[in-house]
């Protein structure tokens, strides 16, 4: 547990396991400022392990990235905003970018020093994505974009947000989807904060489109071939939420396994006590088949099977953040009493691990994947 090399996964090559041990040791060495560990991390090509080396990224995958957020989360300095900017951003920008896209925006996506959101959830379409009303019309050359979006994370630090929007003619029936990259500072695009009860330095804000007139380059790829470049942004996402509840759990055990060694209110430390124990290595098993299961869906994403990533993406991120959520909850009762105090940090975690339980695509969503997609059931809405 306490060794690095007990947290390889079967497809951690050599180059993986250098990563892993790397991006360890710099959460550990970490400060607290969690502005200089996106920059330190960036300067060692940690933020753009996944990105082309073409446009100054690492050439790696999924795989890669989701190491450097679990290392992190693990070391307890977790960079949410990995799950957004090179993940799915730098994705489908990598994937269906025009290659004056490409090259204006992922070498600095690549090297942390450009940061981009991403904002699909709509006041009235949260799981429904098929029911965002963000509606962007042709004028001239350009495109006016217009709507509202809620819980989109980090808009304040992004220089841009990737905004999921539809074309006027796409407004009824199925998602015809189109991405749009909506520089923070332009004209009627409105951000204000929502306050949230988590442990986060990241935070979420509503944001207002009115009228937001963007060049006719605003536009990644084709217009109409939207969904299908949505969904390569997506499986990385949700890869990478599992990465980031895994690091979590991680974090969380680690902390009550070193407490339930010492702690001894009785002959023996609380650990000897099967009632502590016991959860603690379910915990533990949890969190390392939830793991197999992450670097199983890396590795499809990575191979360039989206069909097969998607089932295996959704079942990670749902695996992991089950893990996490049981794995904070027993570590904070491990602890009793300090479980709950500020200065062992644990208590903070707990609404935090919960995110992965619900964003970007919930439990029962995913359930409802499984039971349809996976074993072909009816569908009740
Ligand atoms: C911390 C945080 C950060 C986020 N960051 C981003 C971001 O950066 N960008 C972004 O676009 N979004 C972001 N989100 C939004 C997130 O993706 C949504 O909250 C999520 O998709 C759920 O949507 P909702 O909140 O509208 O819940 P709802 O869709 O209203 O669901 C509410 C409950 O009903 C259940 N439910 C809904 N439909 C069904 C059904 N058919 N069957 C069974 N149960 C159902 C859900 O599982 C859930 O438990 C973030 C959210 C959080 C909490």
């Amino acid at each position: 547990m306490t060794t690095n090399t007990a947290h390889h996964t079967p497809t951690d090559t050599p180059e993986r396991a250098d990563l892993r041990a790397a991006v360890a040791a710099l959460g550990q060495s970490h400060s607290g400022d969690i502005d200089e560990l996106w920059k330190e991390a960036g300067k060692l090509g940690y933020l753009g392990v996944n990105l082309p080396e073409e446009y100054g990224g690492g050439g790696g995958g999924i795989a890669e990235l989701s190491i450097v957020l679990e290392e992190l989360g693990a070391a307890g300095c977790p960079l949410l905003l990995l799950v957004v900017s090179p993940a799915i951003c730098g994705t489908v920008i990598a994937r269906f970018g025009t290659e004056e896209q490409k090259r204006r925006w992922l070498p600095g996506l690549a090297d942390g020093s450009v940061r981009m959101a991403f904002g699909i959830t709509e006041p009235d379409a949260g799981s429904n994505s098929h029911r965002i009303t963000t509606t962007a019309r042709r004028d001239g050359d350009d495109w006016v974009l217009t709507g509202r979006k809620v819980f989109i994370t980090g808009v304040d630090t992004a220089d841009a947000t990737l905004i999921v929007g539809r074309t006027e003619d796409a407004r009824t029936g199925k998602l015809k989807p189109c991405l749009f990259i909506v520089p923070r500072e332009t004209p009627g695009f409105e951000y204000h904060h929502i306050p949230m009860e988590l442990a986060a330095d990241e935070r979420q804000f509503e944001l207002v489109l009115d009228d937001v007139r963007l060049p006719a380059d605003a536009l990644v790829g084709d217009e109409d071939a939207g969904l299908l470049q949505l969904f390569a942004g997506l499986n990385p996402e949700r890869i990478m939420t599992a990465a980031f509840a895994l690091g979590m759990g991680r974090f969380a055990l680690a902390k009550a396994v070193d407490y339930a060694r010492t702690r001894q209110v009785w002959k023996e430390p609380i650990g000897a006590h099967q009632a502590i124990a016991h959860p603690l290595a379910q915990a533990h098993i949890e969190l390392e088949l939830a793991r197999l299961m992450t670097a199983k869906a890396a590795y499809l994403y990575d191979s360039g099977d989206d069909a097969g990533a998607g089932e295996a993406a959704n079942m990670a991120k749902y695996a992991a953040a089950e893990a996490a959520v049981k794995a904070v909850d027993q570590s904070v009762h491990t602890l009793g009493g300090n479980g709950l105090s500020t200065e062992y940090g644990l208590a903070r975690l707990i609404t935090a691990a919960r995110v992965a339980r619900i964003a970007p695509v919930s439990r029962e969503m995913i359930l409802n994947f499984v039971s349809h997609q996976t074993l072909g059931l009816p569908k009740s809405y």
